[in-house]
């Protein structure tokens, strides 16, 4: 039996923790915060994205995709249900192929990895902020209350996204002190900011639509689903999703009606010309663009072309992942570090993340069944 510590216990630590456990490992998470799996219980507006049935490395960011890709190939969405599963409860898709809990809840997740942390009698300690760990025969890490020894580390430590769940960024150091580089951060699936004069009187309004990214006239990427209008840009899951790809000074060109053709909608708003644009888009944006223009053609084409500047994003604390972090290709095919032995990783803390659906929970998942993997081979 080997004595494991786990540095940080969300998602990828829990998961960790469980299947080293049950493989019969001597486990110990220290976590800084007061409770265990903080931002997983606030996940998908509290409902909890697992994982996604379209699953595939196309979906992620990082700088080595192939091994996220092999990854993926080895512990996929049905591998995370069954993981899942294994605790109890029931995960189902959406019609997008997003897979939550039935019963929605994001924080009984938690509570199905506390009960089988108990179960397993892993061991937790709250409250202790690992400040260093240092190697000689075996490792020694130092936390806010006290000192322990382990056969091997996994730091899941998390990036700097959302920062009042834990994740300062200061956790990078802990391995920077073994000659870690960390890749350029930036804050991913966020709400973007834009010019509030364009958007006056839009806040609280959503919309199904597609939204493309334009970049010196291009466009760069097209994503659909939920467009929400805040006083100061956009956010819901269309924007969170081009997040990833935005940049300040990019255009954003807005379709609310993507499954109706532009020649179609002018038929419809022929037919109502008073207020052409009821039951086309919400009142609200209706009044907007009337305020634009009262030409139907060009109404016709603003409802499918309504561009917004980039201003730029909300920032870290606003996020919900962090781009970047200690190159993937830092670590070995078994999440050890490259440069001292005893170490691994899991979750965001590594530069791979993903798109908004369940992607970043799913890295969660993967990377703490091969960092688990690793521990025990190596
Ligand atoms: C509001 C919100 C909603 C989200 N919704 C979804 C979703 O629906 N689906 C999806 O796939 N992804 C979602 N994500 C992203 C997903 O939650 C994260 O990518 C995932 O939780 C990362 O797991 P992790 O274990 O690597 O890091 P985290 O879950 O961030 O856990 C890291 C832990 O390490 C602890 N820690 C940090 N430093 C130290 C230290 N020095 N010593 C000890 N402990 C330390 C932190 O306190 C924290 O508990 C969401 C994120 C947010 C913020």
């Amino acid at each position: 039996m080997q004595k494991i510590t786990i540095i940080g216990g969300g998602a990828a630590g829990l998961a960790c923790a469980i299947m080293l456990a049950r493989a019969g490992e001597e486990v110990t998470i220290l976590e800084r915060g007061d409770r265990l799996g903080r931002k997983l219980a606030a996940s998908g507006n509290g409902q909890g994205n697992v994982t996604n049935v379209n699953m595939d490395a196309s979906h992620y960011f990082s700088d080595d995709l192939r091994r996220v890709g092999a990854a993926l190939s080895r512990f996929g969405c049905a591998e995370t249900v069954h993981f899942l599963s294994s605790m109890g409860g029931i995960f189902l898709p959406d019609a997008r192929g997003r897979v939550y809990p039935a019963g929605r809840q994001a924080s009984a997740i938690v509570d199905l990895f506390r009960h089988e942390l108990a179960r397993l009698g892993v061991k937790t300690i709250l409250g202790a902020r690992v400040r260093d760990i240092s190697f000689a025969d075996g490792a020694t890490l130092t936390f806010d209350t006290g000192t322990m020894s382990a056969d091997k580390v996994i730091l899941c430590a998390g990036g700097k996204a959302a920062e009042h769940f834990g994740t300062d960024g200061t956790a990078y150091a802990l391995a920077q002190k073994f000659g870690h580089t960390v890749t350029p951060l930036r804050p991913a699936l966020v709400k973007l900011k834009s010019d509030p004069a364009l958007i006056k009187g839009l806040k609280g309004i959503r919309v199904d639509g597609a939204l493309s990214v334009l970049r010196g006239g291009k466009c760069i990427r097209t994503v659909r689903g939920d467009i929400l209008f805040t006083e100061n840009g956009v956010s819901g899951d269309a924007v969170f999703r081009a997040s990833s790809y935005a940049e300040k000074g990019d255009i954003l060109e807005l379709d609310f009606l993507p499954s109706v053709s532009e020649e179609a909608l002018l038929s419809a708003l022929e037919v109502g010309r008073e207020e052409p644009l009821l039951c086309i888009v919400p009142n609200g944006l209706g009044r907007l663009l009337m305020r634009r223009t009262s030409d139907m053609g060009a109404l016709s084409h603003l409802v499918k072309h309504f561009m917004l500047p980039v201003y730029g994003d909300c920032g870290f604390r606003e996020a919900q992942v962090t781009k970047g972090g200690i190159p993937f290709s830092e670590t070995t095919e078994h999440m050890e570090s490259k440069l001292r032995s005893g170490l691994f990783f899991a979750g965001e803390i590594l530069n791979v993340d993903g798109e908004c659906g369940g992607y970043n929970l799913q890295w969660a998942f993967t990377s703490a069944f091969l960092a688990s993997e690793g521990v025990r081979q190596c």
